[in-house]
């Protein structure tokens, strides 16, 4: 010891010093060596990520409301892009058009539609001479990129060997049969490369445990919120079991994977007397976020930022846009795994869910769609999906036109073995499509998407576990819009449910303030949503052949979302919408596929056969707000009802007032449009039936033969009993109602016209009014006169 002490005293202290100085540094430098440039960039990526949702929550809770009201709930821009000069009019169009985006498809709105404003965008921007990407903000972008190299869009090479392989393919595509894909060693997701992977395979390995047999604590059918679900788990799982010291996702999400399995496992103690029960097996939602190689930050429109291309590229812009009704030119420049702002509310990262959720296949439908925003659709699931839990994707082919989704398809998705394509030898629309993907599906739950959706991080675990809590609970996740136009991610408003207004048109309407006080409901419970958007949600599959699948006597797109919402409810089951799962998808202006008969009039006869099938007496409603014409069997044959009436009575399905009453209280849906006395102001008396004859008497509540009602076909009725003109000539007399005869129908009430009063028919090839003989013995067709007071009538309550 001495001599040590001695020793280092002197010269050899500076020995000693400069020895371990330079292992230190020789440590270091290898250390440095280790790491690769991907690694650089991964990590700055990964601070980027979360300096960017960072600034994307703090700067949402600031933004203001832009659009409410009857279309899709958009409320925001994404906040971190620095504002456009015409950001404003940017967020308006986008909101236009998604007002009619999707399930805006209905016919009268349509009409109303200006159609330019389908049309692309004349110029997104003129300001600014070159392509303008993400815009960072300056401290970011020195640290980024001091030396500002001019990167390259990440998908264009993709892009250009879609049109030079575009040539050479040839349509030889198996048909009708599924297309197993060449299967790799895993069964797992694509193989991860680059740092923000988590190591799949490993962790799908590790997932494969027994499936918990005894009851769980949590697991009810009842609904139970989600937070109630969260704080009965909270009392049985300790701090140590769920980490959440890792701020990194990806770190984490790798820390949870390898943690959950750990919660199943069956603990021995030493002494070996008994067994550890088994642990409650939840775990906190995995925010999974892989890619397949490192994302590159200054990459278009990375993190979901709008992106605004130079002038010079408008004709490009203009030249693409039909091809899927949205920028397409620009979508194939950015990403296909690119990052979005995760816009979950704050507290969904912290929600737990169960370690044995079901598994899913998720479905995607397409015909004809763009090349880039396919990809991306699928990408976002391999990427985002805890593995285990994403049995497939299955691609049904809906008979798709374009070269590209044929062989090119098979090839790229073969680097998938999840991945699996379905081509139909017909066209068979969305709705059939759909089934034939449920057909083949082997995942307990279907998970269906469109085609041109980015799901975000979180997105499916949330679904599943209302599915794991009640099997006919079908949840949708939150639809947040990627723009049409400069691909930006755009945050929804909260508490949005999906409803109908007459007749069968889908929209958006917040929850009251009054019923979320009353439910004591956060931003992050789920929703009752009485009509589900259509396009992307989970049920669970048995249930889903439960309830006769789709009709599949619907053709093409619309109404489908009606009959699957209507029936859901009216059959004991519940659509939810779950805030803490949100995907993107892109509204546009219109479909960018041809219809095989007339558009307007495959929407209709959707519609018609919902109607006829799930409205009861409130079908007349429908009719009535302008479909009229479908009651003429003439003028369309919406085709057999019978197995769908049959469906409704073996399901034991509840009535459409039950359903109004309790699920849809809000809706505007008085069964007839006015009903009561029959008023008329000439006489001051009151319209009687007696005896079959019309006469009049001293008005009388509490008399039923003066009780009339004026119906949604325009019918002024007793019973079944109409008052109608006798014949061409004139006359009025009493007839059966015939609900598709026009004879039956009296305008009344609409508008502020002159005649508001009246009750006029055009039955006679021109204009006659409804009036009463002067003695009050008779009621009379007449020329319609605006003074009259025999003309005018009156009924007691009117609903409309
Ligand atoms: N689709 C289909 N066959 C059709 C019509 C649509 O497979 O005949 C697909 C389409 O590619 C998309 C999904 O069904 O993935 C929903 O259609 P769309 O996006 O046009 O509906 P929207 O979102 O406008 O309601
Ligand atoms: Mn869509």
């Amino acid at each position: 010891m001495m001599k040590l002490r001695r020793y280092l005293r002197g010269s050899g202290r500076v020995l000693a010093f400069v020895f371990i100085a330079s292992i230190i540094w020789l440590l270091f430098d290898m250390a440095a060596l280790r790491m690769s440039i991907n690694d650089v960039n991964s990590q700055m990526l990964k601070e980027r990520v979360i300096k960017e949702r960072e600034i994307f929550k703090q700067q949402s809770k600031m933004s203001q409301v832009i659009k409410g009201g009857f279309g899709h709930p958009v409320q925001r821009v994404i906040p971190s892009v620095k504002q456009a000069s015409n950001e404003a009019m940017h967020v308006h169009d986008l909101a236009e058009n998604v007002y009619r985006g999707r399930r805006k498809g209905q016919i009268i709105t349509d009409k109303r539609v200006d159609s330019k404003e389908n049309d692309p965008p004349k110029k997104l921007q003129t300001e600014k001479p070159s392509k303008v990407r993400v815009d960072l903000d300056i401290n970011e972008q020195h640290q980024l990129d001091s030396s500002k190299p001019k990167p390259k869009p990440t998908t264009k090479t993709a892009a250009k060997v879609v049109v030079a392989n575009e040539t050479k393919l040839q349509s030889s595509i198996q048909e009708g049969k599924i297309v197993e894909l060449p299967k790799k060693k895993d069964d797992v997701a694509p193989k991860p490369q680059g740092n923000l992977n988590i190591g799949q395979a490993k962790t799908t390995a590790q997932f494969k445990v027994e499936k918990e047999k005894e009851p769980h604590p949590v697991k009810t059918t009842t609904k139970p919120p989600i937070k109630d679900v969260k704080s009965q788990v909270n009392r049985t799982i300790t701090e140590t079991q769920v980490k959440t010291a890792v701020k990194d996702e990806a770190v984490k999400a790798k820390e949870l994977l390898q943690s959950v399995p750990k919660h199943q496992e069956k603990v021995d103690l030493k002494e070996n007397v008994t067994v550890v029960r088994k642990e409650p097996g939840v775990h906190k939602v995995l925010s999974l976020d892989m890619t397949q190689a490192p994302r590159n930050p200054n990459a278009v429109g990375q993190f979901g930022h709008a992106v605004i291309l130079g002038g010079e590229e408008d004709a490009e812009v203009q030249k693409r846009w039909a091809e899927g009704h949205f920028n397409v030119h620009l979508s194939d420049q950015i990403p296909l795994d690119r990052a979005i702002p995760d816009t979950r509310p704050e507290t969904c990262k912290d929600n737990l869910v169960h370690n044995d959720l079901p598994s899913t296949s998720v479905i995607f439908c397409f015909v004809d769609e763009v090349w880039s925003t396919l990809l991306r659709s699928v990408h976002s699931v391999l990427n985002r999906s805890p593995p285990h839990l994403l049995k497939e994707i299955i691609l049904v082919d809906d008979c798709s036109t374009r070269d590209y989704l044929k062989e090119q398809l098979d090839n790229y998705m073969a680097q998938f073995p999840k991945v699996k394509i379905v081509r139909l030898k017909e066209r068979q629309g969305l709705i059939r499509a759909r089934m034939a993907g449920a057909a083949v599906a082997k995942g307990e739950v279907l998970t269906f998407l469109d085609s041109h959706i980015e799901c975000n991080v979180g997105w499916l675990e949330p679904l599943l576990e209302r599915v794991y809590l009640d099997r006919k609970k079908v949840p949708c996740p939150v639809i947040e819009v990627i723009s049409d136009k400069d691909m930006s991610y755009v945050l929804v408003d909260n508490f949005q449910r999906g409803i109908f207004k007459w007749p069968l048109v889908f929209g958006w309407s917040p929850l009251s303030q009054d019923y979320i006080k009353k439910h004591n409901m956060t931003i992050a419970d789920p929703i009752r949503c009485p009509v589900m958007a259509g396009g992307l949600f989970s049920i669970d599959k048995s249930y889903f052949y439960e309830l006769g699948a789709y009709d599949p006597g619907l053709d093409v797109w619309g109404g489908e979302n009606m009959e699957i919402s209507f029936k859901i409810w009216m059959c004991g089951g519940e659509i939810e919408i779950i805030p803490c799962s949100r995907v993107g998808h892109i509204f546009r202006g219109q479909n960018p596929y041809k219809f095989p008969k007339d558009r307007q009039k495959t929407v209709e006869r959707n519609l018609a056969r919902v109607a006829e099938v799930w409205l009861d007496e409130y079908k007349d409603l429908f009719y009535g707000h302008g479909y009229h014409h479908l009651l003429d069997k003439n003028n369309i044959d919406i085709g057999d009802l019978k197995d769908q009436i049959e469906l409704r009575k073996k399901l034991k399905c509840k009535s459409f007032q039950w359903y109004l009453e309790n699920v849809y209280p809000d809706a505007d849906a008085p069964v007839v449009k006015a009903e009561g006395l029959v008023f008329n102001q000439g006489l001051r008396k009151c319209l009687t039936l007696h005896k079959g004859s019309l006469l009049f008497e001293t008005c009388d509540l509490n008399q039923q033969s003066q009780h009339f009602n004026y119906t949604w076909l325009r019918n002024l009725q007793q019973q079944n009993v109409c008052v109608a003109p006798q014949n061409k000539e004139g006359g009025v007399g009493l007839f059966l109602c015939e609900r598709a005869n026009v004879r039956f129908r009296w305008n009344h009430k609409l508008g502020n016209s002159a005649l508001g009063d009246h009750f006029i028919t055009d039955y006679t090839g021109r204009r006659m009014c409804l009036e009463a003989a002067p003695k009050g013995d008779d009621v009379l067709l007449r020329l319609c006169d605006h003074n009259s007071a025999f003309q005018k009538w009156e009924l007691t309550h009117y609903f409309a």
